[in-house]
């Protein structure tokens, strides 16, 4: 698409964007004199749905009225809780209903799926996980070969970029994937880094650590609700994530994992369990055993978070009206505008360059730009915070920006380049 740097082309697209009735379904934070903020940092803790409170409204009036009635006569029974967000979660990440559920906090299901999935032994104990994971993959992943009695100085390999690189090539990745061949034990990576924004090519990832005979999983916090997914189709084990970034759904909100139908109907393969776990039709006898429900659901341990999960429910029901795939056509866009107007600026200016180490292949990445700023970085990050754009600093250097199709508009872009611009022509007299 051909972009324009003015602030009516961007007006135009924003009239012209199908999706733009959604952004008056969300509550956008507020500068002192009442204006919208610009908010790029969905990515971190995504907006609140307007709906959001009459949907955990809805469970506290039947908290109110019925006490523990409410797990089977509420209006929306909380023993059966989870169920009423499959289909909108199986929609986001390319699986089937049973192959999906909502439960816990994201690391807690990071680790009930590494019991399962990483059973090392003494030759094949190997997990792969890039350099620049989340931090708290990284404790996960080390805790677990810990756990199994492995060094993880030798257990974790770090996949790193190239000297001069900030982001990882496909072909390295599945060439170290084989290197490590039979002392490989699990692939477990971000589907979309948080920090430098780099989409992987998940379906060729998950391929290459079959043939290599190790299971392959996913950390889709920054990829659900970001970009499309085909988990099923792609093989992939499992994958987890969490609902508060791009999904909207409230400070430490619940997460949701995958499991694969293969694993998921093999009431074999070991977990962690629970009586949320059990067969629903056992579950409230309190019998001894344990026989787990099929699919990812008999990987449940407690009994739901409801509050948490009834707004979840509020924002899954907007991912389901606008459609994953609808929301990824504008995102496309949406980046492609921000990011054509920053090489605009870029060439403009010659004293403050921004470099977007966010890999420039659109199908490489979802809605964010990681932008590696100069030595006066800071000091331009604080006068964009005090210009009404809430956006992420990490250190050293780095601003992360997400414009996301759900509540950004292109004029959102646009204003956030000239407010850069004014930034780095005062930064550099002071
Ligand atoms: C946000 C994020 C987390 C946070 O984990 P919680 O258990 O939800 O606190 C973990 N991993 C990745 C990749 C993340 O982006």
């Amino acid at each position: 698409m051909e972009y324009q740097s003015s602030l009516e082309f961007a007006q135009e697209l924003d009239k012209n964007d199908p999706l733009k009735v959604y952004k008056e379904q969300f509550h956008l934070p507020k500068n002192a004199d009442g204006t919208n903020m610009i908010y790029f940092t969905g990515n971190s803790l995504g907006l609140q749905p307007k709906t959001a409170r009459a949907y955990i409204e809805q469970e506290m009036i039947d908290w109110q009225n019925l006490g523990v009635e409410g797990h089977f006569e509420g209006k929306n029974p909380w023993y059966y809780y989870h169920h009423f967000m499959e289909n909108a979660s199986a929609k986001l990440v390319g699986a089937s209903p049973s192959e999906v559920v909502v439960m816990n906090t994201l690391t807690v299901n990071l680790h009930l799926m590494m019991i399962s999935f990483y059973r090392p032994t003494k030759e094949r104990f190997k997990i792969l996980i890039e350099s620049t994971a989340f931090p708290s993959d990284k404790y996960a992943v080390a805790s677990q070969a810990a756990i199994h009695g492995f060094d993880p100085e030798q257990a974790v390999v770090d996949l790193k970029p190239r000297d001069g690189e900030e982001t990882l090539r496909t072909d390295d990745i599945l060439q170290k994937i084989k290197e490590l061949g039979s002392s490989l034990a699990l692939v477990m990576i971000g589907g979309v880094n948080y920090y430098t924004g780099q989409l992987f090519e998940l379906e060729k990832i998950t391929a290459a650590a079959h043939e290599a005979g190790a299971k392959c999983g996913f950390d889709l916090a920054h990829g659900v609700g970001n970009v499309p997914f085909q988990l099923h189709d792609w093989h992939v084990d499992f994958a987890v994530w969490c609902s508060y970034k791009y999904l909207n759904s409230g400070p430490g909100g619940v997460s949701g994992a995958f499991v694969h139908q293969k694993h998921g109907d093999n009431k074999e393969v070991l977990r962690l369990a629970g009586w949320w776990g059990n067969d629903e039709k056992t579950r409230f006898l309190m019998e001894d055993k344990f026989i787990p429900q099929s699919g990812a659901a008999g990987w449940q341990l407690s009994n739901a978070p409801i509050l948490s999960m009834a707004a979840h429910r509020a924002s899954l029901e907007i991912f389901e009206n606008a459609g994953i795939e609808n929301l990824r056509e504008k995102s496309l866009k949406l980046t492609g505008f921000l990011e054509f107007l920053i090489d605009e600026f870029n060439s403009k200016k010659s004293n403050e360059s921004i470099n977007i180490i966010t890999p420039r292949d659109p199908n490489q990445r979802g809605c964010q730009l990681s932008l590696l700023t100069g030595e006066n970085g800071k000091t331009l990050f604080d006068s964009l915070t005090k210009n009404g754009v809430i956006a992420d600093w990490r250190e050293p250097n780095v601003i992360r920006i997400a414009p996301v199709p759900l509540y950004n508009t292109f004029e959102d872009c646009w204003r956030f380049v000239d407010i850069l611009a004014s930034a780095t022509s005062t930064s550099s007299v002071t």
